[in-house]
């Protein structure tokens, strides 16, 4: 049996560096489960499919074939045969993801995705439903949080640092939207799951979360 274990989180509470630090030093598999809506999210946009089509996006997931594979124990994310790891990292394709990801075909393909990843390969996996749908049976859950304000300053000096123009207040409320829009729709919306062990990272460092975690994996959390 693989092991599994699930980080759930809104956005910008640092579950992919703690995600892909614990995967490390377990030697299991990263999947970044936001980046394969973020794929899905570049098809649509590039197809000039709106964020209000639903029906489109039904339609046009059938042809979107999103997969990954590792390369320096970095996660690829293929769309249709390209790598677009470059192209999914925007605001635009950010905002997209989180309306696209309500649509219930879009979710069913890449559930089965994640799914069958963890079949196969002990992994960590990070998103917003791991914990409560993809792997109800995960070994540790985590459901990682950190102020609002913390996580859009966070977010201000990574951009700052890769040279682009933002403003912080912008970021936050940015951050508070998409969190919304997360955690109210009708599919799959982020919230702790009842067996998850809640971390707050506001005045925690990368180590300090990536340590309580592999605690709880230690202890065997389940
Ligand atoms: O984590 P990231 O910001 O890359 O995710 C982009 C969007 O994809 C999220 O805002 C969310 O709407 C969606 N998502 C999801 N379920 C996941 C991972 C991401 O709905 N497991």
């Amino acid at each position: 049996m693989s092991y599994s274990i699930a980080i759930d989180g809104p956005a910008g509470a640092g579950k992919s560096t703690i995600a892909k630090l614990i995967a490390k030093r377990k030697g299991y598999i990263y999947v970044d489960t936001g980046a394969m809506y973020r794929a899905i999210a570049l098809y649509f946009i590039e197809q000039g499919i709106q964020a209000s089509e639903q029906d489109k996006m039904s339609e046009a997931v059938v042809n979107a074939n999103v997969t990954i594979s590792y390369e320096n124990e970095e996660q690829i994310v293929w769309l249709n045969g390209r790598n677009v790891n470059g192209l999914i990292r925007t605001e635009e394709v950010g905002k997209m993801a989180s309306l696209s990801s309500t649509n219930k075909d879009v979710r069913k393909k890449l559930v089965e995705l994640q799914q069958a990843l963890a079949k196969k390969e002990n992994v960590v996996m990070d998103g917003r439903d791991i914990g409560t749908c993809v792997l109800p049976n995960a070994n540790v859950k985590v459901y990682l949080t950190a102020d609002s304000y913390i996580r859009a300053l966070r977010r201000y000096e990574e951009l700052k640092a890769k040279g682009q123009e933002c403003e912080l207040d912008v970021i936050e409320k940015d951050i508070i939207a998409r969190d919304f829009q997360d955690m109210h729709r009708e599919l799959s919306p982020l919230k702790q799951a009842e067996d998850a062990v809640l971390l707050d990272s506001s005045d925690m460092s990368i180590e300090q979360v990536a340590d309580a975690i592999i605690h709880l994996c230690d202890k065997g959390a389940k």
